[in-house]
């Protein structure tokens, strides 16, 4: 049934009061950042995540309900879904990142990057999906890609694939679930400083080559994700589905 583009709105001016917003990966980095955001944008939040000392602290500061899910356990997920209710919103954030050369990569190292980075959110998109469908007033998912969608890292051979997978099935979400009201975008950020990007850029001469390629000359902050992530979930962005955005300083336009 579709949706008219004012029931399928996320508030007006930006504002989501009133909206449920569900976010994986929301104990560290750009997921947290986009937590904190959509909490101090009038969102009532859910996170899921690993660590549950990240989770705890989360819910103490800004009142969220935190459910520790291993993202890479559809048996988990499953089960995850049964005690959470409905969301107009949801961000798959969560992802991992295992760095090892092409001619050492293992078949279980890239099925694990796979399993969390592109089958997870499959399984949680699912079940937020069915949700909104039966709520009938539509709903917005972005999926947290990155720019190694676009191009090849040296010893990322399995999370380039995985982001890749990331946004065709971004692109298949948004063909299906618009007749819905359902908008799919996806947000691919260059390097941004979280302990993700510490792991995965170590090497001093790696980043400086990185940063010579980025125009603005400088990584990303986790907040100047979350802003785009929260753009393309807001009323703004209420004409906009099954894009790969990138949020890479001008990388991708080198
Ligand atoms: P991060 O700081 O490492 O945070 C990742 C989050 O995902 C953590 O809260 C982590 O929880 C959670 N997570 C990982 N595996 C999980 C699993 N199996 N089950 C449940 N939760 C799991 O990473 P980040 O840099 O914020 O990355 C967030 C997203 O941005 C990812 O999709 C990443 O690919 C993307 N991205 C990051 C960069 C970058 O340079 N940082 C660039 C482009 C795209 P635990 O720590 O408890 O495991």
């Amino acid at each position: 049934m579709p949706v008219s583009a004012s029931d399928a709105s996320t508030g007006t001016n930006g504002g989501l009061r009133g909206q449920r917003a569900l976010v994986t990966g929301g104990g560290k980095g750009i997921g947290r950042a986009t937590a904190k955001m959509l909490n101090a944008r009038g969102a009532t939040v859910a996170v899921l995540g690993r660590t549950r000392e990240d989770l705890n602290s989360l819910a103490a500061e800004i009142g969220c309900e935190a459910l520790p899910v291993d993202l890479g356990d559809p048996s988990a997920i499953h089960a995850a879904g049964a005690k959470l209710g409905t969301f107009d919103l949801l961000v798959n954030c969560a992802a991992v990142s295992e760095p090892v050369p092409f001619l050492d990569l293992a078949a279980d190292s890239f099925e694990r990057t796979m399993a969390v980075n592109a089958v997870g959110p499959i399984l949680v998109s699912q079940y937020a999906a069915r949700g909104m469908i039966a709520r009938g007033k539509g709903g917005a998912i972005v999926n947290v890609s990155s720019v190694a969608a676009f191009v090849g890292i040296a010893d990322q051979a399995s999370y380039c694939a995985s982001k890749a997978a990331l946004d065709a099935i971004t692109r298949v979400m948004a063909i299906e679930l618009g007749p819905q009201g359902i908008r799919v975008n996806a947000v691919n950020p260059v390097v941004t400083l979280t302990a993700m990007a510490a792991k995965a850029w170590s090497d001093p001469e790696k980043t400086a080559r990185r940063l010579a390629r980025i125009p603005l000359g400088r990584f990303a902050d986790p907040q100047e994700v979350a802003e785009a992530i929260v753009y393309l979930l807001g009323d703004g962005a209420r004409m906009m589905t099954g894009l790969s955005l990138p949020v890479d300083g001008g990388f991708s336009a080198v």
